[in-house]
This record gives structure tokens, C-alpha cells and sequence, in this order.
């Protein structure tokens, strides 16, 4: 028995003994030892002749190029084909993965690769070089996920493959642009992370999910990374005291057993603040213990165990060896009162089940000689999760919009599901405690719409009635053609799809309505207004509103006005506008002449601090969209009434302020300034009790008042606050910034700049 507090694994170590590696590759060598370390752990049987060989070749033909990191591309590959060998795949994967980007990337072709090593291997590499080809943009994720289901329903080591090669370009994140970084790091959590959750793989879900963490929203990741290794000597203490004993008991009742701590996942830990809206310490409060045992029936024995050394949570235990989760997710969960009070959970499994939990389908090839083949010798998942992928490739026949794809993609699917027939045969698959309507919405959004009944075996039934296995369906729809949803139906629907549809059914409709009631209100407020209205409602007219007013359209613009957002007189005015500004051209120029009559109060120049270059005496106010304090770049624009307003040089306004160089003014910070000073600063912080009053407590010990503050906590469970407040001395505050900065949980403060 061992005790190990730092890593999972539990088998699969490596023998001491060398590898005989063939010939020798120089530079390549260690690399090469690693990877045949990491195949021989499960498939000692290799030819590894033949992994030479593909590497040899991959190295000639990659040989001109380097990634973006400057390294040799071969590195690649190799680094891929390592993942691929670590997840127990054997010699044609390992061949396939050291392979995988000749064929896009170089002269080599898939005939000289059938004929170099099988048809199998370059039928793999064709497979993951198509999946390669992906586009941009949204509708490049839903094109990505068909490619990947139809790549599964051929042979799963493509994506086994696949998702190996994006584990490491997300670990060689770094080298690529920012803008690369994010696509790729979006990506990554849209689709891969799930894609690896719905296999079981999650040794390679959690560290994708991590990778693309760490690069979307590295300020709160190097957060979470910070107070976990904080958290960890007083956790690491406790665990020392639970292993031993539990240990000595498991071995006193003659169950051979291994105990390990948990791995940290910084991505689910984040997540989980998300969902649960509860602080950091809350969530990270849970002390995890893995004890893998020798049989299934020792794993009830262990539990035994450890409810007798420490009393259980009532309702924190969890069977999944007779209910898996996600289909092959086995283990016993129970969380027991630990030392100090302490909540920790054992999750207690066998080594088979420990790796399918970290594995998934990848371990199906472990230690195994001849995998299980199908047709043309490529392997077949297990049928559960064939279920998976083939209801998902039914829904991906008929669904057209790549949002609901990806909305079903990263669902929990936590919840068995429920199969259920039509009246001719078609099998469908829903969620657990779906109903009529969703299986109307299943077999088509027209029928979901026009679906006015059902029969469940023949009998009329109540459209929120739960349908069970093997139930045959018939749903029963109106012709009429303004058939349409009810809006009950939300409060049962359990499918996304279902519920996606029905409110996009009533949001176009209400739109509809919003638009049409917006027309009548802008017309009728025209002729209120004695306007003609065939001169002013004019298509050129009502699009230069809109774009003025910021709507992507005119129908957007009535329907503003219909929904009230918007009022019919403002739009009205801007109409107007149009109209005279068109006719009163000439006038318009008087007019201008006017603003530069400015006010004059010798008292304001002195509270504003600031001298107009020329004329001392000038009415000056400092903008409220920058506030500006001495020592900030400044420049002066004369408003229409209220003198020079006072913007920084980097004020967002600015640029828009200069296309009028007639009213811009030179200005200074006048030497005796005495004023107190309006700044304004935003905080950005993980959520946590008591925040703000530290933020404010650290602002009150520099004397500062805060005159206004505004706090936001997003869903991400990051909190912006918006502090306003004065300060005698600008000078100051740099050092305000520095101090806030150090609060706890703060992630950045900076002065807000319009
Ligand atoms: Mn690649």
C-alpha cells in the first residue's frame, strides 16, 4: 500500500529496464525514449520498428518547417503521438498520430502511406487531415462538430487522435497572437473539453478546460492558482492525518487499497463559483480523497470502512457503480465528517473503473492485443456511448442552426435518457422525463408548432405527461396555419431544443407585433406634428436615424419605438432635423458663429484649475467623461453654453471633439491649483463578501471620501466596482491605485477613461 498525495495515476508505470531503440536520432532521442516508454506501459507487444519508421519519415517531410514557437515542426507530432501512446492507444494510433500532419502539410501522400504501413493508418490520417480543414467563425463550430461525429461514427481513434493534437497546441498556447490565442482557447471550451467529457476522457477534459482558463481569463485563473496553493498546507495537514487511518483500517480488514489526493481543477473550481454563486473558500472548503481498491465488492467493503472511522453527511452518498454516470462513469461517492469538523469526500472505485473515469473510451484499447474491430478492422465504442453519438447525429441532420448544436454539445447530461418510438418505428432519444411535446419538437420544429395532442401507446394523454422507455409516441397536429406554441409548454419542456424553439416561435412573433405597432405610433406622432409624412418618411431618412441611434436596422428602430424603448418624438426630432438641416444650411453657420460668445466667471477658472492660453477669464469646467486632474494632457472645447469643457488628450470623446478644430482651445493647468479633485476608478475583483468594505476601508486610510460607487457582480463571479471620489492632490493618486490593489481578491484597478 502507498500513499500518495500528488498525482491520480495509478498504474501504468513505467519498467526500468531500456528501450531498445534501433537506431540513433540525436536531438530526437530522449523524445523517442519517452514515447516508446509511454507505449511499451500498456502495449509491450509493439513493433517499434515501425514507429521508427513513421518518425524518420514525418521528420524528413516536416523537416522545412518550424512552428510558431521556432522549434522543429517534428516536435509536433511527436508531442501528440506521446499523448496518444499515454492514453493506451496502440501501434497504428501511435503511427497515425506521429503522422497526422504529412499529409496536409507536406508532399507525402496517403498512397505512399498505405503503402509504407496500412490502409488502416492512412485512413486515420485522411480522417483527422479533414477534420483539420475547418473555417472560421460561428458556423465553423457547428460544420467542426459534424466532421467529428461523422469522423466517431467511422472509427473514434480519429478523434481520440484529434483531440490529443488540440491538448497540445493548447499547451503550446503561448507562442501564437492574442486574438489566435482566444479563437482557439474559445474553441477549445465550446467544443473539445465537452467533446473529451462525453468520451470519458477527462484527464484531457480538465486539462483542456485549464489550458483554455488560463489563456481566456488569466487575471482570475492566476487568482483561483493563488489561493488553492494558499489553501494547500492546511488542507495537505489534515489529509496527513486522514490517510494513515484510513489506510490502517482498509488493511486491518484485508482490502488492498491505494488513497490519493485529488487532483486540483481550477476551470470546474471557477465554474462552480459561477453556477453556485458561493465564494472561493466555500467551494474549495471540500477535502477529496480517491481510494482505489481491487474488486467491486471491495469497494462496499471500504465504504463500510469509512463510515465506521467517521460519521456520514446524510444524503451525500452516491452509488454509481449500479447507476453510472454519463454511461460509463463508475465509482461509490460519500463525503464523511473529518477531522476538525471537516467535510471530506472518498470517492472509492476500482482500478478499471478509475480508468474509465480518467480514460473514457480511450482505455478500451488498453492492454488489449486485438481491440474489438468492426467492419474494416476499425474499432467500435461500447454501445451507450454509440447511443450518444448517434442521437446526435440525427439531430444534426435536421438542425440547422450551429447555436442549439453547441447549446446540446455543452449541456450536462447528468440524466439518463429516455427512448421512445413513433407510430412507425423511429427510435428517438430524449432527456430524461421528456414529454410529447418535446418529442414532437424532436421529429420536427413544424410538428413541435402545430402539435395540439398526443397518444403514448394509444391513449390520449395530457401533453405534460413524462414518456418511458420504449413508449410508442403519436402526436397528433392541427393544420390550421397560425398554429402555433403555448406558452405553458415552457413550464414542462425538458430538451433545450424544445425550449429554444418555442421562444423563438414567440420572440419572432412578438417582434412582429412590436414592429408594426411601432409604425403606427411613428406615423401617427408625424401628423400630430403636421409633418407630411410621405417627404420625411423616406427610406434614406429612416436609415440615417437608425445608424445615428445605433440600430442594426429600421425594423429595429420600430420596434424600439413599439416596445416604447424608444420615444416616438425623439424620432420624430431627428427627422426633422434632417429635414431643416437640409433647408436652414445657410442659417447654420450664424449660428455657429454664437458658440464662441462664452461665459465669463472668474471664480470657476479658479476651482477648475485650469487657464485658457490667452484668456484667463474664460468660464471653465472639467468634463465629467474623463475628469481630468493636473497633471493629465489636456485640451479645451467650446460648448455651446457652458464655456470650455476641459477633456484629457485621451479621452474617448476627444477624437470625435477634433473634427471641430474651430472650437478646440489650447489650455493649461494653471500652478496654484487648490481645488479637490473628482476621480473616478474602476476595481475589478473576484467576488467576495465583504469586498467593497475593504476596498472603501483601504480608500478611508488615505483619507479619501468616496463621493459615488457602483458595483456590478457579473456572472462570471467577477465584481466591477466604480468608485468616485476627491482628492486635494493628483499626485496622490498613483498611490491610492498601488494601495487598493493590494486588497485581497482584487484583479486590477485602473482610472476610468470615457
Ligand atoms: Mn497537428
Amino acid at each position: 500500500m502507498t500513499m500518495d498525495l500528488a498525482s491520480t495515476e495509478v498504474d501504468t508505470t513505467s519498467r526500468s529496464d531500456p528501450i531498445v531503440r534501433p537506431a540513433d536520432y540525436g536531438v530526437y532521442n530522449q523524445e523517442l525514449d519517452e514515447l516508446f516508454a509511454a507505449v511499451r506501459a500498456t502495449h509491450p507487444e509493439t513493433n517499434f520498428a515501425v514507429l521508427c519508421k513513421a518518425f524518420e519519415i514525418a521528420e524528413f517531410q516536416h523537416r522545412p518547417q518550424t512552428r510558431t514557437s521556432g522549434e522543429p515542426y517534428i516536435t509536433h507530432p511527436l508531442a501528440v503521438a506521446k499523448i496518444v501512446a499515454e492514453l493506451g492507444m496502440n501501434e497504428p494510433t501511435v503511427v497515425a498520430a506521429i503522422l497526422h500532419d504529412t499529409v496536409e502539410d507536406t508532399d507525402y501522400t496517403l498512397e505512399e502511406m498505405t503503402q509504407d504501413f496500412s490502409e488502416e493508418v492512412a485512413q486515420m490520417v485522411d480522417a483527422v487531415t479533414k477534420l483539420d480543414k475547418s473555417l472560421y467563425g460561428d458556423h465553423a463550430k457547428a460544420e467542426t462538430i459534424r466532421k467529428i461525429i461523422v469522423a466517431m461514427f467511422h472509427d473514434i481513434r480519429v478523434v481520440v487522435i484529434k483531440l490529443a493534437d488540440r491538448l497540445h497546441n493548447m499547451r503550446t498556447i503561448g507562442s501564437l497572437r492574442p486574438d489566435k490565442q482566444n479563437r482557439v482557447a474559445k474553441e477549445t471550451l465550446d467544443i473539445y473539453a465537452p467533446l473529451a467529457h462525453r468520451l470519458g476522457m477527462n484527464t484531457v477534459k480538465w486539462e483542456l478546460e485549464d489550458l483554455a482558463f488560463a489563456a481566456l481569463q488569466p487575471k482570475i485563473y492566476h487568482q483561483i492558482v493563488h489561493q488553492v496553493a494558499a489553501e494547500q498546507p492546511a488542507r495537505e495537514k489534515i489529509l496527513q492525518e486522514i490517510v494513515p487511518v484510513a489506510l490502517e483500517s482498509l488493511e486491518s480488514k484485508g482490502i488492498k487499497a491505494k488513497v490519493f489526493g485529488r487532483p486540483k481543477h481550477y476551470f470546474s473550481i471557477y465554474q462552480k463559483m459561477v453556477i453556485r454563486g458561493r465564494d472561493f473558500t466555500d467551494i474549495y472548503d471540500l477535502l477529496g480523497l480517491r481510494v482505489v481498491v481491487e474488486s467491486e465488492s471491495d469497494c462496499y467493503l471500504a465504504l463500510a470502512a469509512i463510515h465506521s472511522l467517521w460519521q456520514p453527511l446524510p444524503g451525500r452518498f452516491k452509488d454509481y457503480i449500479v447507476n453510472p454516470k454519463y454511461s460509463t462513469y463508475q465509482s461509490l461517492h460519500t463525503t464523511v465528517v473529518g477531522p476538525q469538523g471537516k467535510p471530506v469526500e472518498f470517492q472509492i472505485r476500482t482500478k478499471e473503473m478509475n480508468r474509465n473515469a480518467e480514460y473514457g473510451v480511450a482505455a478500451h484499447w488498453k492492454y488489449k492485443k486485438n481491440p474489438t474491430a468492426g467492419k474494416k478492422g476499425t474499432a467500435r465504442l461500447d454501445p451507450m456511448d454509440l447511443l450518444w453519438v448517434k442521437r446526435l447525429s440525427q439531430w444534426q441532420a435536421e438542425e440547422d442552426d450551429p447555436a442549439v448544436f453547441l447549446d446540446y454539445l455543452t449541456t450536462d447530461l447528468a440524466g439518463k435518457e429516455v427512448m421512445a418510438f413513433s407510430p412507425n418505428s423511429d427510435l428517438y432519444f430524449l432527456p430524461q422525463g421528456a414529454t410529447p411535446v418535446d418529442f414532437a419538437y424532436t421529429i420536427h420544429t413544424e410538428v413541435g408548432h402545430h402539435c395540439i395532442g398526443a397518444r403514448i401507446n394509444g391513449k390520449l394523454v395530457r401533453l405534460d405527461t413524462a414518456l418511458s422507455d420504449g413508449d410508442v409516441c403519436e402526436i397528433l397536429t392541427t393544420k390550421s396555419p397560425d398554429a402555433g406554441p403555448s406558452r405553458d409548454w415552457l413550464d414542462f419542456v425538458k430538451s433545450p431544443r424544445s425550449r429554444q424553439k418555442i421562444n423563438q416561435f414567440f420572440s419572432k412573433e412578438r417582434r412582429d407585433l412590436s414592429i408594426e405597432s411601432g409604425k403606427d405610433v411613428l406615423a401617427k406622432q408625424l401628423r400630430h406634428s403636421g409633418l407630411p409624412l410621405q417627404r420625411i418618411l423616406t427610406l434614406p431618412y429612416l436609415t440615417a436615424v437608425a445608424s445615428k441611434l445605433r440600430f442594426s436596422d429600421i425594423s429595429a428602430l420600430y420596434a424600439a419605438v413599439g416596445e416604447g424603448k424608444v420615444g416616438a418624438q425623439r424620432i420624430v426630432d431627428q427627422l426633422i432635423a434632417l429635414e431643416g438641416g437640409k433647408e436652414h444650411a445657410a442659417e447654420e453657420s450664424f449660428e455657429d458663429r454664437g458658440f464662441f460668445s462664452i461665459p465669463r466667471r472668474d471664480i470657476q477658472r479658479k476651482s477648475s484649475g485650469v487657464e485658457v492660453e490667452g484668456d484667463p477669464d474664460v468660464l471653465v469646467k472639467l468634463a465629467r467623461c474623463c475628469t481630468p486632474v493636473p497633471g493629465d494632457e489636456i485640451l479645451g472645447f467650446v460648448t455651446r453654453a457652458q464655456g470650455v469643457s476641459v477633456h484629457r488628450r485621451d479621452c474617448r470623446n476627444v477624437q470625435d471633439l477634433l473634427n471641430q478644430p474651430e472650437r478646440i482651445l489650447h489650455v493649461s493647468w494653471s500652478a496654484h491649483a487648490s481645488a479637490n479633485y473628482l476621480v473616478t476608478i474602476s476595481v475589478e475583483g473576484l467576488d467576495r463578501t465583504g469586498l467593497l468594505a475593504d476596498v472603501s476601508a483601504t480608500l478611508a486610510e488615505d483619507k479619501v471620501s468616496i463621493v459615488s460607487a457602483q458595483v456590478q457582480v457579473g456572472k462570471d463571479r467577477t465584481t466591477h466596482m466604480t468608485l468616485s471620489f476627491e482628492i486635494p492632490d493628483p499626485s496622490f493618486l498613483h498611490q491610492v491605485i498601488k494601495k487598493v490593489r493590494t486588497v485581497p481578491e482584487v484583479t486590477e484597478v485602473r482610472r476610468v477613461n470615457a
